[in-house]
């Protein structure tokens, strides 16, 4: 079994609290690897270590910031399909996906290579007599970013590329539960020329987070994972004085309206629904037809679908549609919710319960769910399941599906599948939620626009990504410069003689 490590000074150490967790492979259910947790004194150490090597890095002009990340890109690319393999190893999504999770961190680095033009300050010429002013953008130091498990390359380079491109030097604690991923991210970046002491990568569970936030000398925090503890990060970060944005769960609506083409609808929701065994935070989790035609429309047209769909290990060839879950308690819990929908009186229309491959019975897998006729005091609406289960609810008119969205107290992601312009104008409008597509599933910005839910999905005032991820990792200093009239006005070169 592999023994995995920390990346502290450009170097993979061995942990030494002692403490590790299992890392498994979810599709056979065996352990893989162990991931040391560190201490809060292994913390504070790289803390200090990266904060000596950031002075010279926040020195360094943004331009030879900048190449590291274009070297950075092309070492990514270089080994796409072995970070893929062992993404998809540790958290089981297939092969394509897991090079799609690398593909949209890689978009962020690529946008980093702008550093130079995005940390270009403002300047008034002549605000006064002799005076000028003008803004910097200057890094704050160590940051730290706090990742999720279900986009272990992905969220991971959200939060490097833009703090270290700024001048920081990060200090990123994965997910404990595919770890190794990130460590490789890491050797990159070294190999693309970062200083050693800039990033470090800490691995561990709640007691290398808590040492992050009472760490005085840790300026900001980013945080990506389930609400319950974003809110705790947030609070705690936020009472330490620290700058924090914590980006947290999410119960996604697509509303279908009547007119919707109602194959490309099933098609939409199909991969939205399922796609990553369901474990994304932009996955399409509430189908909401309006009226009663159009939900009967749709579920003819997904039963055959969903029936049909391959689920399998990454290695099971390109036709496996989805994976295992992360762990045996994601999938308890997923069943355990599947009970209460059946309990509460949704109608289960395709059952995944008994799922079971040939050779992987001891595998995290889920066979896909769809309930109908659910309601919105029901735990499979309220909650976020995280798993191969769509839920349908049968709405009465566009008002009543748009108020359901709006209700409900997560804010992630939207969508409103429609040929009417006024009706997706309308919704894109008023809807409270981060981000809203129209005849698009899952719209995740691109890397040059920011990423960011509402309401329960999103604590802080700046997204990630884009343009705001520069803000949020630099603060700013405004200069005032008054230059008195001096030698050209006037200075005197000869003795003055008497007047
Ligand atoms: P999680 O909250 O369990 O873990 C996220 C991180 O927090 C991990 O690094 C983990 O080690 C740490 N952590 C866990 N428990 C902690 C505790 N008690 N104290 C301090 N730190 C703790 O989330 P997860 O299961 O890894 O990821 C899935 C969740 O992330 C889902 O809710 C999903 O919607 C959400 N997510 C949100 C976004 C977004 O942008 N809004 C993106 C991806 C995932």
């Amino acid at each position: 079994m592999e023994n995995l490590s920390h990346w502290i000074d450009g170097a993979r150490v061995a942990g030494t609290s002692g403490r590790f967790a299992d890392v498994f492979n979810p599709a056979t259910g065996e352990v893989q690897a162990r991931v040391p947790l560190a201490s809060k004194e292994e913390m504070d150490d790289a803390i200090a270590r990266a904060a000596t090597a950031q002075v010279k890095w926040g020195a360094t002009n943004p331009q030879k910031r900048a190449r590291v990340m274009m070297a950075a890109v092309g070492l990514i690319n270089r080994d796409m399909d072995k970070l893929a393999e062992k993404l998809s190893s540790e958290h089981g999504k297939t092969f394509v996906d897991a090079k799609g999770d690398i593909q949209r961190g890689l978009e962020v680095i690529e946008f980093c290579i702008g550093a130079p033009h995005l940390l270009k300050g403002e300047f008034t010429d002549s605000a006064g007599p002799g005076i000028d002013m003008y803004s910097m953008r200057q890094p704050l130091g160590v940051v730290a970013g706090i990742t999720p498990f279900n986009f272990p390359a992905m969220i991971p380079l959200w939060k490097m590329g833009p703090a270290l491109a700024c001048g920081n030097a990060m200090i990123l604690k994965p997910s404990e539960r595919d770890p190794s991923v990130p460590l490789m991210l890491a050797e990159i970046f070294k190999e693309a020329g970062l200083p050693d002491g800039v990033l470090q990568v800490i691995n561990g569970d709640k007691d290398a987070v808590d040492a992050i936030l009472d760490n005085e000398t840790v300026q900001a925090v980013g945080f990506v994972g389930s609400t319950p503890i974003a809110q705790y990060i947030y609070s705690r970060g936020c009472a330490a004085g620290k700058r924090v944005q914590c980006f947290g769960g999410a119960k996604n609506h697509m509303i279908i309206m009547p007119d919707a083409d109602m194959d490309q609808a099933a098609d939409a929701l199909i991969g939205a629904g399922y796609g990553a065994a369901g474990e994304r935070c932009m996955a399409i989790s509430v189908a909401v037809p309006v009226g009663e035609g159009t939900a009967d429309a749709l579920r003819e047209r997904l039963v055959p679908k969903i029936e049909a769909l391959k689920v399998g290990p990454w290695t099971g060839g390109d036709d496996v549609d989805y994976g295992p879950v992360v762990t045996a308690a994601a999938k308890a819990n997923i069943l355990r919710l599947v009970e209460t929908g059946i309990a509460q009186g949704a109608e289960l229309v395709v059952d995944g319960r008994n799922f079971s491959l040939q050779g992987y019975e001891e595998g995290f897998f889920v066979g896909p769910h769809l309930f109908d006729r659910v309601t919105t005091d029901m735990d499979i609406y309220t909650q976020e399941i995280f798993g191969p289960v769509l839920t349908m609810v049968r709405a009465e008119s566009y008002e009543d599906a748009l108020g359901m969205a709006m209700d409900h107290e997560y804010g992630n992601g939207t969508a409103i599948f429609t040929r009417d312009g006024d009706a997706a104008r309308d919704f894109a409008s008023r809807i409270n939620i981060g981000m809203v597509g129209i005849n698009v599933p899952i719209p995740v910005p691109l890397a040059y626009h920011t990423f960011g839910g509402w309401k329960k999905s999103g604590f802080g005032d700046l997204n990630q990504h884009g343009p705001d991820s520069f803000k949020f990792y630099t603060r700013t200093k405004t200069v005032t410069s008054r230059w008195p009239s001096g030698i050209k006005e006037g200075a005197a070169f000869n003795f003055k003689a008497m007047e």
